[in-house]
């Protein structure tokens, strides 16, 4: 398999959020047959005298956009049409409700918004666990990577035990290869900023990455389950400070588990 580091190097480009490359001219893939009857996966054809791409380059670079952002098979089915507003009714008032239509307003708009301007503010989404957040997080790089915005997806937990990984073969290079990627993507998402067992050392780089993206205005996008009060506790009052800055904050609860809601419908089902 691909080290994480090649593919996340593939997936750079550090200059637009939308890639304009014409990507990698594909040679009829690694098991030979052939998929593409327009080019013979040539990946251009001819028009007159003129070479042009040939319309499955498009799909091509979605589907590498896919797999370099590192969204898990259950979050690439995430789109903002499924983020259904009934999960959210309750019969105790109506701010679950509110708060997840500004939550899914805001992340549509931060997705139109994305593509003219690359330095649009961050979101953060704040709000127990099953209230919706990473499916919104999910939706908005799905959607982006459609319009070959370059993007990663990194679990919080998940790219500390890399880092943590890396650092340990005192592997520095890749070390910093990672962070610098994470910091420098043009679009990053990081899900599941939690209470983690935050080290000093991870808190110095979970602080460095934020801190990059901020001074480079940078978008980001973060999923937690902590208010700020935890977040300071967790991650101190820098990052803490830094977040604010860089994000707009929306809060998404519900009355029960979305995952619950789903489970208990799922079964219903099944008994019938
Ligand atoms: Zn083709």
């Amino acid at each position: 398999m691909e080290s994480t580091e090649s593919v996340l190097k593939r997936v750079m480009n550090k200059n637009t959020v939308r890639n304009h490359d014409s990507g990698t001219l594909f040679s009829g893939g690694n098991d030979n047959t052939e998929k593409c009857p327009l080019c013979k996966d040539r990946g251009i054809i001819l028009q007159g005298d003129t070479a042009v791409p040939c319309s499955c380059m498009e799909k091509q670079r979605t589907d590498n956009r896919f797999r370099y952002a590192r969204l898990s098979r259950e979050l690439l089915n995430c789109r903002f049409e499924r983020f259904h507003l009934d999960y959210y009714r309750s019969l105790d008032g109506t701010d679950h409700l509110n708060n997840a239509k500004k939550a899914l307003a805001a992340s549509q708009d931060f997705t139109d918004k994305i593509i003219d301007n690359p330095h649009e503010v961050g979101l953060l989404f704040t709000g127990p666990v099953g209230s919706g957040k990473t499916f919104l997080a999910a939706s908005i790089a799905n959607l982006l990577i459609e319009k070959q915005c370059s993007l990663l997806f990194l679990i919080v937990p998940d790219l500390l035990d890399e880092l943590r990984a890396t650092f340990a073969h005192k592997n520095e290079t890749s070390e910093f290869d990672l962070l610098d990627i994470a910091r420098t993507i043009p679009i990053l998402i990081l899900d599941d900023l939690g209470a983690h067992n935050y080290t000093e050392w991870s808190r110095n780089r979970i602080y460095s990455i934020l801190n990059y993206r901020m001074n480079e205005q940078l978008p980001t996008v973060i999923t937690t389950n902590l208010n700020f009060e935890e977040i300071e506790h967790y991650l101190g009052e820098r990052t803490c400070s830094r977040l604010l800055q860089m994000c707009r904050v929306f809060r998404l609860s519900t009355e029960q588990d979305i995952r619950m809601q789903n489970y208990v419908k799922r079964e219903n089902l099944k008994e019938k």
